[in-house]
């Protein structure tokens, strides 16, 4: 039986994704020939690839506005330095809002001067810095829009004349925003976008170009623009699956479409943490993110009792990460309703039997 799968990533995808990608792998569109044989230079691929990169960039909103959707390895870890190799000159502004922030200063400090303009270490990442300034001499700023582990997302950014660089690994394509604020949007695709093994980068062409060190070509974004994100082998079965995705998500009104659902699946979670005596939050409520909903068990419940419970009740991944302990239920575009539904069920009657 298919489980309710609250995983922080790799995570739930549509069902009707895993099927035409299971499809594929046998016989990709009755060409006699498996999706995972196929050369990534076929016309039949070059054509998933291209309409991947025009499918993002119509969902974001970016057409005809000069950013260039790219299909990249290494994950949004490489991005971490990609970003800086790319764009840090002198100096960039970092927000640090939990462990995917941090490695991302770690890596951009190879690079040159990083300044710190805020962080919520003081309180384990539990909100999201509000009050601080970004130096208009810097480089570009980067902010993390959703932390994964923490459960906190940026509810709005800061204007700011530098570029803005974002990492929307967990909450890309999830909600509505004017996606022209920022300069380069990147992901590691294995949430919101397709499975694990491409990861995204939204780049405005006009922030390259302006570093003078010397960039080797795979870390190049120009290279990469230059060569239709074809510069190496694609990952071709991930791209193909992501485009699936993509079309999923367009059928079903875009970001817009999904963001209302977004919404009630957390409202209805973080109604019943917010109820249940038996738990708590774990980020501040204003800060909270839609995706990825943190929560503890109170003093004295009896965590034995709980975890038996949601596990008799097939629901899956709903351990908190290592560095927050507690619960995590991540509740990215293609868990419906009905899982976040099975946990509360499961929450209540916890209380019940308690
Ligand atoms: N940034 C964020 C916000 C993430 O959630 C993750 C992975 N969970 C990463 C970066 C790292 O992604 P990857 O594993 O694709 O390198």
């Amino acid at each position: 039986m298919k489980k309710h799968n609250f995983s922080a990533g790799p995570c739930i995808l549509p069902q009707e994704v895993f099927e035409k990608a299971s499809a594929a792998v046998l016989d990709f569109n009755n060409s006699g020939l498996s999706i995972l044989e196929i050369s990534h230079r076929s016309e039949a691929f070059v054509s998933v690839i291209e309409e991947a990169r025009a499918l993002i960039l119509e969902l974001l909103g970016l057409q005809n506005k000069g950013y260039q959707a790219l299909f990249l390895h290494g994950g949004a870890s490489m991005q971490f330095l990609m970003v800086a190799y790319n764009l840090l000159d002198k100096k960039a502004a970092y927000t640090n809002t939990g462990t995917w922030s941090s490695k991302a200063i770690k890596e951009a400090k190879l690079f040159g001067e990083v300044v710190e303009v805020a962080s919520s270490k003081d309180k384990n990442f539990n909100y999201i810095p509000k009050e601080y300034s970004i130096p208009t001499d810097a480089d570009y700023f980067h902010c993390t829009s959703n932390n994964t582990i923490y459960g906190t997302q940026m509810k709005s950014f800061p204007k700011t004349e530098v570029p803005l660089v974002c990492d929307m690994s967990s909450d890309i394509l999830s909600r509505t925003m004017d996606f022209s604020q920022f300069d380069l949007i990147y992901a590691g695709a294995q949430k919101n976008m397709g499975p694990a093994g491409v990861t995204l980068a939204v780049v405005k062409e006009d922030i390259l170009g302006k570093v003078k060190r010397q960039i080797p070509s795979m870390m190049n974004y120009q290279v990469h623009i230059d060569k239709d994100s074809m510069f190496n082998t694609p990952s071709v079965f991930s791209i193909y699956t992501s485009l699936l995705n993509l079309q999923w998500l367009k059928n079903l009104g875009g970001i817009a479409g999904i963001e209302d659902k977004n919404n009630k699946k957390a409202e209805l979670l973080y109604a019943e943490i917010d109820r249940n005596p038996l738990f708590k939050g774990f980020a501040e409520k204003e800060d909270r993110s839609i995706m990825n909903p943190t929560f503890n068990l109170a003093e004295g419940a009896d965590k034995a009792t709980f975890d038996k419970l949601w596990k008799e009740a097939n629901i899956n991944g709903i351990n908190g990460h290592r560095s927050v302990g507690g619960y995590r239920a991540s509740m990215y575009n293609a868990m419906p309703i009905e899982s976040v539904q099975v946990l509360v069920d499961v929450m209540q009657h916890f209380e019940k039997i308690s």
